[in-house]
């Protein structure tokens, strides 16, 4: 045999990565029990389930079994320990976390063996992916421990919170979830995924080993129906962090709603990687490779749907059918195997299932020539093409390693097959014209884009979706957000009538030092003004329409609604806007989608147009405001000057909520935007009729999105009274839209419209309960008071950074560089 000839037929011999460390900590172990206040406890059913090795079917160990009693008992412990843990200084938590990285980094080794065998994924991934980030997350963290006192004041921690992970990433999803949280003072109680269990506990064990108090980090292992759901429901739980399934999400949404619990979900995708004629092709296909052969193609942003400019697309296909004849399958713990194993007999069942349904609605399948290993659950990569967007393989998540491929013509097109899908988690673009690929990246309806690169992921730079894809962010200064909130929002009981009166005479919620915003105090305000006494108006024979697409519109119902001063008497008649009324708004908002591409600085403009026209009619906006509430003249001027004040607070804004720049570990950065989150539906408060709307209504322009507004129910002239000042001063019609009439009506409407992106409720606590439920449908983020008070007149509450998160989402734009 020439030398020759063994270099042509040289294949990779095995190298096995030993798993006898990893085997007998776990039978030192076995069988492992629950983690609560950093003791291993029995759980309460006395049961124990099978971890099982996805690459032999063979059982791994038990883990503990818990039920709602053990639920208790960890939220127990993560509740008592909450005090001493959120009134630990940030250096002391900082150098907690600093603990758990460098314990993770000691025993990397060991985690990377426990994760290859509990998920079947390889250990090359394992060893120099998921555990590095790990580590990483922590690190990260402990910075923002240290700095959280001087870089986010007026925030804390909500307290217990539960957290459930999914089985792909069973460590990371457990370090992106737990760093954060105790970085910023929270306690936990975290469930792994049923399937993948071992690491976190392994984790548990390095949590006592670092001597971290008690009761701050709880692992209950078992099933979603047994402690799942019983986290989710538990009453000492103030938010519920959440990735999985897209389903799962959906009902904890539904459970959760009106709870007052914060919530983040991080739920499925089919995202798109888009390639265009101009690519590197080779690059493209080691991208390919990354994108969804990566984790078996069990990943929420696996690259699962090739889109190929057509006059590449035989050519592409040709080069990655053979790089698929090449790629690997077999042992998770040989280092030369691409691919390990399925998760779970379930899953490839499942992923089987679906395979097969492609092939019956026509699509062409490829596969390599080679088999898979037979004892364990794998799948050889796949490639379908001649897909039709619409089939069921386009759209559904296979979470599998099963690629779907599609031709495009023209860029427009791209954007247009690419956002074909009720997903929004990801995007790889890929072209050497760095001005094609940072055009089109801001089209694309997803929270991370890659350009030519693919499944990058840092602690720096936020992750999570649009759409169905959940909200909120994870990684970041945005990810800390889940888990704060104001130091304000202490809790309080919902509205009565007279926390209404207080709220709107400014007694109970002004500024510390007593002083309203434009320095007057409450005394002066309260003073009646004896030239005007309130309640003497006669009625204003006007009936204002609906203000929708820049115009004033008839209600569809034809009726109109009373309006009734605080004695009682008729003061004005408003439209009863319904159902269809709310659909014509939502598409007359849809069309101004220019508004969120225009510059900021006209944006800009036009705030301040809309605070000038305001101000030549101040002094009706004030009478309005007492005809309508009975309050002092000098109260009600008080709030038109804060209302243009806060006009102001917008305009300055909107050039300057810009977002940041990260510098992950790569050649390159990313650029982490705020963008616009498209339609808000937009519920106002009684108090403060003028106010409560210009400041939701403002922040909500000012970044780009347009409005549909309901006006409070008791008192909306002073909405309507705006039309002319919106009409005056070149808002784009559309932008805003106004639908008077019952708010909670109006509101479920919005909350259920699929068009609506996000909805905003400031109302009852029932009225919050029916948004978050209603809002379940298409996963629009929510945001609502729960019936609670809100000062509009001071500034912390009532304008700000808040108001500017909830009316954006950041894209985080990956732009590697260098040759
Ligand atoms: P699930 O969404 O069912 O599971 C994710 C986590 O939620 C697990 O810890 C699970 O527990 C728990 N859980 C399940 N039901 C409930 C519930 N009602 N209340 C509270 N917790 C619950 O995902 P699957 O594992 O069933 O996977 C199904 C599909 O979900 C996949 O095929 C994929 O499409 C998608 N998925 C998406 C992920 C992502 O990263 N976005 C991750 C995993 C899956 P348990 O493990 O005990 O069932």
């Amino acid at each position: 045999m020439s030398v020759m000839d063994i270099f042509e037929t040289m294949d990779y011999g095995p190298a096995p990565e030993a798993a006898s460390t990893a085997l007998s900590w776990l039978k030192a172990h076995q069988p492992f029990n629950l983690f609560i206040n950093n003791q291993w406890v029995k759980p309460t059913s006395g049961q124990y389930l099978d971890s099982i090795n996805p690459a032999t079917g063979k059982v791994l160990t038990q883990v503990a079994s818990a039920n709602s009693a053990d639920v208790d008992t960890a939220v127990a412990a993560a509740s008592s320990t909450f005090a001493q843990w959120s009134a630990t200084p940030g250096h002391v938590r900082a150098r907690y976390l600093y603990a758990l990285a460098r314990q993770i980094q000691k025993h990397a080794r060991l985690f990377a063996v426990l994760e290859a065998l509990d998920n079947g994924k390889s250990i090359r991934e394992t060893r120099d992916l998921d555990i590095p980030l790990v580590a990483r997350h922590f690190y990260y963290h402990a910075g923002w421990a240290q700095l959280m006192a001087s870089e986010l004041p007026g925030y804390e921690p909500v307290g217990v919170v539960g957290q459930i992970i999914p089985w792909n990433f069973p460590l990371l999803m457990l370090a992106w979830k737990i760093a954060p949280a105790i970085a910023m003072g929270n306690t936990v109680v975290l469930k792994p995924a049923r399937y993948t269990p071992l690491t976190a506990l392994k984790f548990a064990e390095i949590v006592q080993e670092i001597g971290l108090p008690p009761g701050v980090i709880n692992i209950l292992t078992g099933e979603a129906s047994q402690v799942g759901e019983a986290l989710v429901r538990h009453p000492g739980v103030k938010k519920i962090a959440f990735t999985g399934s897209t389903d799962v999400g959906r009902s904890i949404r539904r459970t959760t709603a009106g709870s007052g619990k914060k919530l983040s979900l991080e739920l499925g995708g089919k995202s798109p990687f888009i390639v265009f004629d101009d690519a590197d092709l080779d690059s493209v296909v080691e991208g390919v490779v990354d994108a969804i052969w990566f984790n078996q193609g069990q990943v929420c942003c696996a690259g699962s749907r090739l889109l190929v400019q057509e006059n590449i697309a035989d050519r592409l296909h040709a080069k990655l059918l053979a790089r698929m004849e090449r790629l690997r399958v077999g042992d998770p713990l040989d280092k030369a195997i691409d691919i390990g194993a399925i998760v779970s007999s379930a899953q490839l069942q499942e992923i089987q299932r679906l395979v097969a349904q492609g092939i019956e609605e026509g699509a062409q399948v490829w596969q390599p020539s080679w088999a898979c290993p037979t004892d364990g659950y794998f799948f050889p990569p796949t490639l379908f093409t001649n897909v039709s967007p619409a089939s069921t393989i386009a759209q559904v998540e296979i979470f599998g390693p099963v690629l779907v491929a599609m031709t495009f013509r023209t860029p427009t097109e791209a954007v247009e097959l690419a956002n074909n899908t009720r997903y929004g988690l990801a995007a790889s673009i890929w072209s050497e014209n760095i001005n094609l690929a940072l055009d089109i990246a801001p089209k694309i309806k997803a929270g991370s884009v890659w350009i030519n690169c693919t499944n990058m992921f840092d602690a720096s730079s936020g992750f999570g979706g649009y759409r169905e894809s959940g909200f909120g962010r994870e990684g970041g200064k945005e990810g800390l957000y889940e888990y704060l909130r104001p130091a304000w929002e202490v809790e309080q009981a919902a509205f009565s009538t007279s926390t209404f009166t207080e709220i709107a005479t400014g007694e109970e919620h002004s500024s510390s030092n007593g002083a309203s915003e434009n320095g007057a105090t409450h005394e002066e305000n309260d003073e009646p003004d004896a030239s005007f006494p309130s309640g003497t108006l006669p009625a204003i024979d006007r009936t204002p329409k609906l203000f929708i697409a820049g115009k004033q519109a008839r209600p569809d119902s034809g009726y109109s609604r009373s309006v009734f001063d605080s004695a009682g008497r008729l003061i004005g008649e408003v439209g009863e806007g319904n159902r269809k009324d709310i659909r014509n708004a939502v598409e007359a908002a849809h069309k101004a989608s220019g508004w969120a591409s225009g510059t900021t600085h006209n944006r800009a403009q036009i705030l301040y147009y809309m605070a000038e026209n305001l101000s030549v009619r101040e002094d009706e906006f004030a009478r309005r405001i007492v005809q309508q509430t009975g309050r002092s003249y000098a109260d009600a001027r008080n709030e038109v000057q804060a209302t243009l004040s806060r006009l102001f607070s917008y305009a300055a804004w909107t050039d300057k909520y810009e977002g940041s720049v990260h510098r992950p570990p790569l050649r390159g950065v990313v650029l982490a935007l705020p963008e616009a989150i498209g339609v808000i539906g937009i519920a106002c408060p009684d108090e403060y009729p003028l106010l409560g709307f210009i400041s939701l209504l403002a922040p909500a322009i000012a970044m780009g999105n347009a409005v549909v507004v309901v006006p409070s129910q008791v008192a909306p002239l002073s909405a309507t009274d705006c039309y002319q000042v919106f009409e005056t001063s070149d808002l784009p019609s559309g932008v805003v839209n106004i639908v008077t009439g019952e708010r909670d009506a109006l509101s479920q409407v919005l909350a259920e419209h699929d068009d609506v992106d996000a909805m905003w409720y400031f109302g009852t606590a029932d009225g919050s309960q029916r948004v978050e439920l209603a809002s379940a449908g298409n996963m629009k983020r929510t945001w609502v008071n729960y019936g609670r008070p809100r000062a509009w007149l001071d500034t912390q509450q009532g304008e700000g950074q808040e108001f500017l998160r909830a009316s954006t989402q950041v894209k985080n734009i990956w732009v590697p560089y260098g040759e």
